[in-house]
């Protein structure tokens, strides 16, 4: 059976369902499909930054009035980094973030994809092929049915089949981290609305973090870039829980606690590269386009900036009637032009610390002594 739409947006995590949302205007018909329902997990640290209400707002105040009234969040203004040597930095932020379960973030985002009446929702239904041809743009779901429209969205995250059938976008361990998370509850001594991260010298160039959830939850996690991890030869699942039960400064925060599911781990494919993000028909977003930023880890604004411009770009194609890869290139321009200088810049931050923990040693002093150093520290952050 074939169904068709104006837009078929593959994925419907922050990408996707921030892209719908930028449709709404436009009375565009979007079929907005996952291979999940929600709510649903994803391996993630949960930290969303403070710009992310603004990017809402930019589609639509109401979205960013919801996202003020959602309640499964918890509120984070101050950013703890723990050097190898244990100083601690305070990097307090003009703005605050917050912390919420992918779980309840995503399933709020796609709620309000749903609301709008141009857009028709398929969850639990995973996308198995996809094809653009001269007229039109079409995906077959794994039952068999076939959706099709004039472009496709390919917000399917790392690994999405929408990059890999369009594209020959491959992974680069250089530009490319893994991370294991896991949920604890009540962990001693989690300062009022701040999250800590701490580099520690056996898994540099990565961090361990721990940020605070509602309910007394706890997301703690370990990062490191891929390079490194085979390098190194490390199990980060194994090296996380390592980590908790034997460094002294850690391990005591963690006697009593309880520890809430397994590590569970997922690639980051890092901004510090550009890979081919649109084509005849189609548009990348999020981390299918490879919009991590390398220092931080953090893809969960990127990938709705990157929604909310395919959003748009798709909505100009329309009015112009006009679906070619030369357009669409209009969408890399927005993406890049707003993301690509910090993550080069982020980029080059990660390779100079790399495997130097006396480089951060040295700043966390100069930090600590200095307000201009304080703002370097915090400008390579929110
Ligand atoms: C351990 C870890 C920690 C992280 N911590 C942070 C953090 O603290 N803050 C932050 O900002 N970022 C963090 N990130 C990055 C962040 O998780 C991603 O950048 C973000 O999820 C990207 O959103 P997305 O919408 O592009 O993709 P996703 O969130 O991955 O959503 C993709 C959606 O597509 C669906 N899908 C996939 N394949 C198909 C298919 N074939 N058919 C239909 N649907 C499909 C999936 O079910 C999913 O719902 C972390 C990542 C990891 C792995």
């Amino acid at each position: 059976m074939t169904t068709t739409f104006d837009i078929i947006i593959c994925g419907a995590g922050p990408a996707g369902s921030t892209c719908a949302l930028a449709l709404e205007a436009s009375g565009l018909r979007v079929a907005l499909i996952d291979k999940q329902g929600f709510p649903r997990d994803k391996i993630c640290g949960d930290a969303v930054a403070p710009y992310v209400p603004n990017v809402l707002n930019t589609i639509h105040p109401k979205h960013k009035a919801a996202f003020e009234q959602f309640k499964e969040k918890e509120t984070v203004r101050t950013l703890r980094i723990v050097a190898p040597n244990q100083k601690k930095i305070d990097l307090n932020f003009p703005k605050k973030g917050v912390i919420s379960m992918r779980m309840h973030l995503d399933h709020f985002l796609f709620e309000q994809a749903k609301k709008i009446p141009t857009v028709t929702t398929f969850t639990g239904k995973a996308v198995s092929d996809v094809q653009v041809t001269a007229k039109k743009a079409s995906v077959t779901l794994k039952d068999g049915a076939i959706l099709e429209g004039k472009i496709i969205v390919g917000c399917d995250g790392a690994q999405g089949v929408v990059a890999k059938q369009l594209t020959e976008n491959k992974i680069d361990l250089k530009h490319h981290s893994a991370a294991v998370r896991v949920y604890y509850k009540n962990v001693k001594g989690i300062p009022n609305q701040t999250f800590e991260l701490h580099y520690l010298e056996d898994v540099m160039p990565g961090y361990f973090w721990m940020f605070p959830l509602p309910n007394g939850f706890v997301n703690v996690g370990l990062g490191m870039v891929s390079q490194a991890i085979r390098a190194k030869k490390i199990n980060l699942r194994k090296e996380l829980i390592r980590i908790i039960e034997e460094t002294p400064y850690l391990k005591e925060r963690f006697e009593g606690a309880e520890q809430v599911d397994s590590p569970k781990g997922f690639g980051l494919p890092l901004g510090s590269r550009k890979v081919k993000i649109s084509g005849d028909r189609f548009m990348l977003c999020g981390d299918a386009a490879s919009l991590i930023d390398p220092l931080s880890g953090e893809g969960i604004g990127q990938a709705m900036i990157s929604g909310r411009y395919a959003g748009w770009q798709a909505k100009k194609c329309f009015e112009q009637q006009d679906f070619s890869a030369t357009t669409m290139k209009a969408y890399d321009k927005m993406v890049y032009d707003k993301l690509w200088k910090e993550h080069r810049m982020h980029y080059f931050t990660q390779r100079a610390i790399a495997n130097r923990p006396w480089l951060i040693n040295g700043f966390a002093n100069l930090a600590l002594k200095n307000a201009f150093v304080m703002r370097l520290f915090q400008r390579a952050f929110w």
